[in-house]
């Protein structure tokens, strides 16, 4: 029988010591009997998965941590999300992350709109398609806060290059909008759509009924994360393994989606704190029988500390524990050959509430893999021994290599 693996993104779990968490961090304050059993039994090791060129987020690090190196692959947000959604794109065309947002006296006040709904964002980007949409310009829902633009491009065009610039609105909080505006090629045109988009998200009747209700309105579109389609290899072709994806947000399952991973919904996954934590479990430990290798990523870590609330971190932490590492942890045990790898994707600070460029820490148990002993968390990674992978991608070749000793 073929050998079977696991990966598990606890998602911006990494962290630094916390004075809320009595100095410790998040990983050390939980209680996580899943995940020690795993470093316990194998070894605890660092990665860094974001190259310096690059801004700490998800869509590199995933690349990196899906064994594709982003100096390569990497071509921007917006288009891993657009193959998440089922979008293809052709040679002349751009995709670009439309987050509905709140901006409040001019400044970027919550780069969620108070997490909106799919169920609200949907007929809201329906409206800006409607009204906004053109045979080159496609407004299209996605989860929650994180929707989609789509720019046609004529053969030759050219209308976004590499030298357009546009900030995540999550990197700047509070800032004021107008110093973090599009700059470059395109630009005139990302800045025409935001701000005619302004009057419509204004009088939609989601957003009068949020406010009524006490809630952020979603009253400005942030356009930024432009890309043109990557050119990844299949990792069944890489590796003679056949993926699946469960994930509630895009940008991960648009990596695992372009890996040629099959993408498996999860309906009471939400991408946040709500999340069922005990479904995805579930839905990773059936994944199993007919794939070689199941990735299983939880964003509701990386919301808290964006939300800067250091016991939500570490009680999503401990429910990633419980229900989903503990119940696939007992599944791999009834094959012969298995691994398993638990890694966030990047850090993300409690102290600044925004991601981080520093190593995170992962652990691997399983088939060859020696004991070291130690729980996992940073300090285990950085002093238990393991290896430490200066190029992140670099680590999964190592993970499905059975042979590898560390
Ligand atoms: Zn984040």
């Amino acid at each position: 029988m073929a050998a079977k693996y696991v990966i598990v993104i606890p998602d911006g779990a990494a962290d630094e010591p916390h004075e809320s968490l009595g100095g410790k961090t998040a990983l050390q304050a939980a209680n996580l009997p899943a995940m020690d059993r795993v470093a316990s039994a194998g070894l605890v090791g660092r990665s860094r998965n974001v190259p310096d060129r690059f801004l700490p987020a998800s869509d590199v690090a995933t690349l990196s941590l899906f064994g594709y190196d982003p100096e390569r692959y990497y071509t921007g947000r917006a288009p891993l999300e657009a193959a998440a959604m089922g979008h293809s794109l052709g040679p002349d065309d751009w995709a670009i992350r439309c987050n509905l947002m709140t901006i409040r006296d001019g400044r970027l006040a919550d780069f969620t709109a108070g997490h909106i709904t799919s169920e609200e964002g949907a007929p809201i980007i329906q409206a800006l398609q409607a009204e906004l949409g053109r045979p080159n310009v496609e407004f299209h829902p996605g989860v929650s806060y994180r929707n989609l633009l789509i720019y046609r491009g004529q053969p030759g065009e050219a209308r976004f290059n590499d030298q357009t610039i546009t900030d995540p609105p999550h990197d700047h909080p509070g800032q004021p909008a107008a110093e973090h505006l599009p700059r470059g090629a395109g630009a005139d045109l990302l800045i025409d759509l935001m701000e005619r988009a302004k009057p419509i998200l204004e009088n939609h009747p989601v957003n009068r009924a949020r406010i009524e209700a006490g809630k952020s309105p979603a009253n400005a579109i942030w356009l930024w994360g432009q890309g043109e389609a990557p050119h990844m290899p299949p990792f069944q072709e890489l590796h003679g393994l056949r993926g699946a994806i469960i994930s509630a947000v895009d940008l991960v399952r648009g990596v695992g989606v372009l890996a040629g991973w099959d993408r498996l919904d999860v309906p009471t996954a939400t991408g946040y704190l709500d999340t069922d934590y005990a479904a995805k479990g579930r839905r990773g430990v059936e994944a199993l029988r007919d794939h070689d290798i199941v990735c299983v990523h939880v964003e509701a870590p990386d919301e808290a500390s964006h939300e800067g609330r250091a016991d939500a971190k570490v009680e999503a932490i401990e429910r990633i524990d419980r229900d989903i590492v503990a119940p696939l942890l007992d599944e791999l045990q009834k094959y012969d050959q298995w691994r398993i790898l638990i890694s966030p994707d990047h850090s993300t600070l409690l102290r600044t509430k925004a991601h981080d460029r520093a190593p995170v820490a992962w652990t691997i148990a399983g088939t060859g893999v020696p004991a070291s002993g130690l729980a996992y968390d940073e300090q285990s990674a950085r002093e238990g021994g393991g290896p430490f992978f200066d190029r992140g991608y670099q680590l999964m070749e190592k993970f499905l290599d059975l042979d590898w000793r560390g």
